[in-house]
């Protein structure tokens, strides 16, 4: 661990929280989730390399209805797991086989039960070291940061964590709390698949980093599998779509309270303070979509409407 990344934020604790709650408030349900079996988790793992989370459910229910152990599983033809493999769709068949000697090599080397280790995971036929390290973390809680393509694409643009692989381990395990890698990957993949996705939905989906973000600072949205700007952002753009989506909800409101629902960053002398939001508002009572009524003897609040 490092604490000296200079990529993350000084407030890491503030940091994490903020992910942790964000993820327990909230969080799509998968039934995998729930578990701490790793037979179990090992086998959502390998079905999800291909196929869509939500496509996998039904199947992952099912093979474990039909072969709820290792044992079980060990003890099955393997032209029936392959034969399941091609009914759900779930991808290279290849993948089928592997499960199953796997199944094979937890009975037999391991008299059943299942390593605990990513190094002794990683023993398993067809887990390299990112299945071995969720299988770690999930059901063991003892697992390292994940850094998939989802976690990259958070990390790079939260935090401005250049594209390169070591600094993207440096900066992921440096910001996992000690010990508690189950909630944490979930949590941050859940932020990468919901959020942060290639066009990402900071405010819609209530983003607990919103405050650290760089790139919503910013308003660049790529990253490394984003080279090009998403098409609707680009931050005056979706600034003003917000401005206008806020007063559509709240009919009119004074710049002090327009404001800070336009970005949580919004402080009245800041950067993005009143000057900022008058620009806004200026530029989109040009193009006659709002009214923005001054006080008339000089008290009083200035009030942003929708222009009907
Ligand atoms: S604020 Fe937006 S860009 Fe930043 S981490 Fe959250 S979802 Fe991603």
């Amino acid at each position: 661990m490092t604490e000296a990344d200079p990529s993350l934020p000084d407030d890491r604790e503030a940091v994490r929280e903020a992910l942790v709650s964000w993820y327990e408030d909230d969080h799509r349900s998968f039934p995998w989730r729930e578990t701490d079996d790793a037979y179990e988790i090992l086998v959502s793992e390998v079905m999800s390399q291909q196929t869509q989370l939500g496509r996998v459910v039904a199947a992952w229910e099912a093979f474990l209805d039909r072969w709820p152990t290792p044992a079980a599983l060990a003890d099955a033809d393997r032209a029936d797991v392959v034969g399941f493999w091609t009914d759900h769709s779930l991808g290279y068949n290849n993948r089928a086989k592997y499960l199953h000697e796997a199944a094979r090599q937890v009975v037999d080397e391991y008299d059943g039960a299942f390593p605990e280790t990513p190094d002794e995971l990683q023993t398993l036929q067809g887990v390299g070291p990112y299945t071995a390290n969720a299988v770690a973390s999930f059901a063991f809680n003892d697992g390292d940061a994940v850094v998939d393509t989802n976690v990259k694409r958070v990390l790079y643009r939260a935090f401005d964590v250049p594209d390169d692989d070591a600094a993207f381990e440096t900066a992921a395990s440096d910001l996992m709390p000690d010990g508690e890698s189950r909630v944490w990957n979930n949590a941050i993949m859940e932020l990468g698949g919901v959020a942060c996705e290639k066009t990402p939905s900071c405010d819609a989906a209530g983003c607990p980093w919103r405050e650290w973000c760089h790139a919503y600072e910013t308003g660049d949205f790529t990253a490394p599998d984003v080279p090009t700007q998403p098409s609707f952002e680009g931050s005056r753009r979706q600034m003003r779509g917000r401005v206008v989506s806020v007063l559509k909800e709240y009919d009119e409101l004074p710049l002090s309270k327009l404001g800070p629902r336009v970005r949580v960053d919004y402080a009245p002398d800041g950067q993005y303070g009143e000057e900022w939001l008058s620009g806004l508002l200026a530029d989109l009572e040009d193009d006659g979509l709002v009214a923005v009524d001054e006080p008339v003897d000089g008290s009083g609040a200035t009030v942003a409407r929708l222009r009907r």
